[in-house]
């Protein structure tokens, strides 16, 4: 498989795993993670014939900045709050606040992505690293599949209509999480190499149950269905039938 071959020469050791990584490996592993993104950007791009548009790899590190620029872009167009007042909250509050989150986070993400920025992050904590380690041992951290199921969440954005924050934050994430983990394993699988092994194993909560929401539309509706969720995931949501939710 294609994969086999780029983290020979990155090997980590089992100390990484408890300390700063060095840059050299970083970036190679941004590298890789940067090649695959290009290939399955293509894939489902011809799959979709949907242009998903430019898309940054970057450091998790980067991920607070960005995701401050990204709820002060969407504040000031919903005109949720006081422009004058915005950079002093961000600035002494939220920017603290959320850099320390950033930090605890770090050490339990996998891949992140903020769609409508077209920005995938990559981190480096404990769990990453650990995930790093074992893949040289044979371990499969299914980089492929987790690279798809961003780039399903960019999709979305490119099929969402409106820029507008929804009002039912939670129930988006629901859906917007079912609709990238059914990308990921259903829609897009024909994408992967042949013989290539899913995750397998339950997800957390907010996947499951967002895909069971995505698998019910698909049951009564058909895979056409699929590309009309970004934007009418509401009217889907109140004709769900009970046991979905
Ligand atoms: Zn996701």
């Amino acid at each position: 498989m294609t994969f086999n071959h780029s983290y020979e020469k990155n090997r980590i050791s089992f100390r990484e795993i408890y300390f700063p990584l060095s840059k050299r490996k970083k970036e190679n592993f941004i590298k890789r993670v940067k090649s695959i993104v290009t290939e399955y950007k293509k894939k489902i791009q011809d799959k979709t014939d949907i242009d998903l548009g430019n898309i940054e790899v970057k450091s998790y590190r980067y991920f607070t900045t960005d995701a401050l620029e990204e709820l002060e872009r969407r504040m000031i167009i919903s005109g949720k709050i006081d422009e004058s007042k915005l950079p002093f909250l961000l600035k002494y509050i939220g920017k603290p606040f959320l850099e320390f989150l950033r930090i605890c986070r770090e050490d339990w993400v996998d891949l992140t992505v903020i769609g409508s920025q077209g920005r995938i992050y990559v981190p480096f904590g404990f769990s990453a690293k650990t995930n790093m380690y074992w893949e040289q041992f044979g371990k499969n951290i299914h980089l492929e599949q987790k690279v798809v199921h961003e780039l399903s969440h960019i999709l979305w954005n490119k099929i969402r209509e409106s820029e507008d924050s929804p009002e039912d934050l939670q129930c988006e994430k629901i859906w917007n999480e079912g609709f990238a983990t059914y990308c990921d394993s259903k829609y897009f699988k024909d994408l992967y190499p042949p013989g290539y092994e899913l995750m397998n194993g339950k997800r957390p909560a907010v996947y499951e149950n967002g895909r069971k929401k995505v698998d019910s539309v698909i049951r009564e509706r058909g895979d056409s269905a699929l590309f009309e969720i970004p934007n009418r995931w509401t009217e889907f949501e109140k004709s769900l039938p009970a046991l979905v939710n």
